[in-house]
């Protein structure tokens, strides 16, 4: 049964995200030897994998808004973290003792993957192709400390057992305890490794490690601490342990053969409306978005010198590209500043002394367009030229930077997809939408995959059809478009909407790549505005939460959908990368660790009981296997994520909401490394998760189906 609840809570301020893995015994450690030498160049931009040198570096990195793409995580002791980041900034890393072991993905790589798909994809077409919980708890008190293994978890993959461990001592405090875990194979095989203490917001969580290679089954595990303290054996218990049922023959599947830009998605979107009429409504969301639009800006002046940023106060598509500013002298003694407008020239008539020499400043000269020309124009003293003589200066052309040609700029109706039979309410209804944020190129595709595997499999599986019968479901493809327009065309890191609420020399165009509200944290639960973690009030940070809850129209869209419907009871929130399945509470207070209301023991065991199920349709595709330790609430297996729309469908609409990270780190036998896959791998990964996650969705409508015949049958 699902409880209904109101929660709020009180504004307060917002304190940093603080999660930390260390293991101060082996702080020495020497980082493992990268496979290639890790090289970036000062002004290219990379995701990266690191190794830094404490906490301390990662609070700091934190605090100035670093672009931290999922959570950091322990590797022979130290803080392993995966950061947008410039050669430049690397190198300041490095220089502190952070080591880079992994570029995951360059800024062109996206790009050029997204290219070779669409070339991949028209080869195939000329040639006629389709593409291709807790576990155990025992205690066992006999040194100074007591331990609890919390989860001991094992499973096979490619041919490669793994082992995976959680214990907790009850010597909190103490961050030098070092807990080591024994293991032994049925064939009497034995071998240890060591777990490292896992603090987050300050408070120990527990001991944990990476997945740890098997040569076979392991049947028993014991944990040891230094302070003497051994644990029960146990037996590790097989994961996930849930296997839906395998695919019928003639299943039809694999429906995706690139990348898809938004445009793409808008006429898949109405190519299956046409296609399956009898089953499909588009639906078109309130809320329409800015579009993929700025506004046009240049430099009066040479930033590097002395300038003044000037933008049009309408967006450069507006007539506003290509408009010219210039700075000149009146060539005459003792003339007032002045600002005019005319043929598409914006003159700054600069002040002159008795001399004749200009003496306007460049505060003077933002402040007189401001004053003159509000309805056109905005003028902001470049960072650094305050204060400083106005120089003599243009034209310069104002323009709006967007380099994409073929996405109309034009505010952006945002649609969703309504399957099923019987489109009026009657029956539960399941909500799947991705591309929250715009770099998660393969979020959108495997919420396609999964709409077309429904639609496609209806007319030829009865069991299919059964639960289109049952099940009204829901899809936004594309949250984000115009983001994701942009991480297409201009940045592929971007993540965030194209809005730009900064004011002042934030609005420097240097900064273009950082504008935007991270839509993922603009909800109303839990919120930065509630005083909760991991938002910012920072327009450059790639948390940015947003002037208020709800101030942007993709987050409105997404519970707009949710509240007009009703019987949507289920939801899952689609993000990449790291391969993660969570689900509320997702924030927490950082005093004290205060998360939102727990679910109740039932709803946690569902949570729980569900997850199992989605993580074995999962690995039925490729044998991916999202690890036990990344199977769980939020809070506690990613980070404080404060505003998510997943915290705000449970707790204010009752909706069971979940998340998935796709793209989960693949095991290199040859390093004997997990790899990060990155916002855009190259496409046959992408579409491997497509494949996979959307096996995943089609459990979860079957989780949603078996939900409602319970209730229904009391
Ligand atoms: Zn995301």
């Amino acid at each position: 049964m699902i409880v209904r609840r109101r929660w709020t809570a009180a504004a307060t301020t917002a304190i940093l995200i603080s999660a930390a893995l260390s293991h101060p015994g082996s702080a020495a450690a020497a980082p493992a030897p990268a496979a290639t030498p890790i090289t970036l160049a000062a002004t290219e931009t990379a995701l990266v994998r690191v190794q830094l040198r404490d906490q301390a570096q990662l609070d700091r990195l934190v605090a100035t808004g670093a672009d931290l793409a999922n959570r950091p995580r322990a590797r022979d002791g130290r803080i392993l973290a995966d950061l947008v980041l410039t050669g430049a900034q690397l190198a300041d890393l490095t220089a502190q003792g952070a080591t880079a072991t992994q570029i995951v993905q360059r800024a062109g790589d996206g790009s050029r993957h997204f290219a070779d798909s669409v070339r991949a994809a028209q080869a195939r077409t000329a040639a006629g192709l389709r593409a291709p919980g807790t576990g155990q708890r025992t205690t066992a008190a006999v040194g100074v400390d007591t331990l609890a293994v919390q989860q001991a978890y094992w499973w096979t993959t490619g041919g490669q057992t793994f082992l995976q461990a959680q214990v907790a001592t009850t010597a909190t405090d103490d961050p030098d305890v070092e807990i080591t875990v024994s293991w032994r194979t049925a064939d009497g095989t034995t071998g240890s490794f060591p777990l490292y203490r896992f603090e987050d917001s300050g408070e120990y969580q527990y001991h944990y490690n990476l997945p740890q290679p098997m040569p076979s089954r392991p049947v028993q595990l014991t944990a040891t601490s230094s302070l003497g303290g051994v644990s029960r054996a146990v037996t590790p218990a097989l994961w996930p342990n849930a296997t839906p049922p395998p695919l019928p023959a003639g299943y039809q599947k694999d429906f995706i053969d690139a990348y898809l830009t938004p445009v793409d998605i808008q006429a898949r979107i109405k190519r299956l409306a046409r296609q399956y009429r009898d089953l499909v409504d588009v639906i078109d969301l309130p809320n329409k978005t800015q579009g993929y639009r700025r506004n046009a800006v240049a430099y009066l002046g040479d930033p590097a010198v002395s300038a003044v940023v000037v933008e049009s106060v309408r967006f450069g598509d507006q007539g506003m590209n290509g408009v010219q500013v210039r700075a000149v002298d009146p060539g005459r003694p003792n003339r007032p500043l002045t600002v005019g407008y005319r043929d598409r020239v914006l003159t700054v008539t600069l002040a002159t002394d008795a001399a004749g020499k200009t003496v306007s400043t460049t505060d003077d000269v933002a402040a007189a367009i401001n004053a003159r020309q509000a309805n056109r124009f905005r003028a902001t003293v470049e960072d650094g030229s305050t204060g400083l003589p106005m120089p003599v200066a243009g034209p310069a052309r104002l323009d709006d930077g967007l380099q994409g040609t073929e996405v109309p700029a034009k505010p952006w109706t945002v649609q969703a997809l309504r399957l099923g039979v019987h489109r009026d309410g009657s029956r539960v209804g399941v909500l799947a939408y991705s591309q929250e944020h715009a770099r998660e190129w393969a979020t959108p595709l495997v919420t396609l995959e999964f709409a077309e595997r429904m639609l496609a499999n209806a007319r030829t599986d009865p069991a299919t059809r059964q639960l289109l019968e049952q099940v009204d479901i829901f899809v936004i493809p594309t949250v984000n478009p115009d983001g994701a327009n942009y991480s297409f065309n201009d940045y592929n890191f971007q993540r965030k909407n194209l809005v730009n609420h900064c004011t002042g020399p934030a609005r420097d165009p240097r900064y273009r790549t950082s504008w935007g509200v991270d839509v993922n944290r603009n909800y109303t639960v839990g919120s930065y505005f509630d005083g909760y973690v991991g938002a910012s009030a920072n327009c450059l940070s790639g948390s940015y939460a947003g002037t208020a809850e709800l101030s942007e129209a993709e987050s409105g869209n997404v519970i707009a959908l949710a509240k007009a419907h009703p019987n949507i009871k289920f939801a899952m929130n689609v993000h990449s990368y790291g391969g993660y399945f969570m689900w509320p509470p997702g924030a927490y207070r950082a005093d004290g660790r205060i998360t939102l209301p727990r679910p109740s023991i039932d709803e946690s065991t569902l949570f729980l009981n569900s997850a199992r199920r989605i993580v074995g349709a999962i690995a039925q595709e490729r044998g991916t296997v999202t690890w036990p330790s990344q199977t769980g609430p939020v809070a506690d297996v990613l980070y404080s994520a404060a505003g998510n729309s997943a915290d705000q469908l449970y707790y204010e609409l009752g909706i069971f909401a979940w998340d998935f990270e796709v793209g989960n780190d693949r095991w290199n036998p040859a390093t004997g490394e997990w790899e990060g896959v990155g916002f855009q791998p190259p496409f046959d990964e992408a579409h491997g998760e497509s494949q996979e996650y959307a096996g995943g969705l089609v459990e979860l409508v079957r989780v949603a189906r078996d939900h409602a015949a319970e209730a229904a049958t009391g």
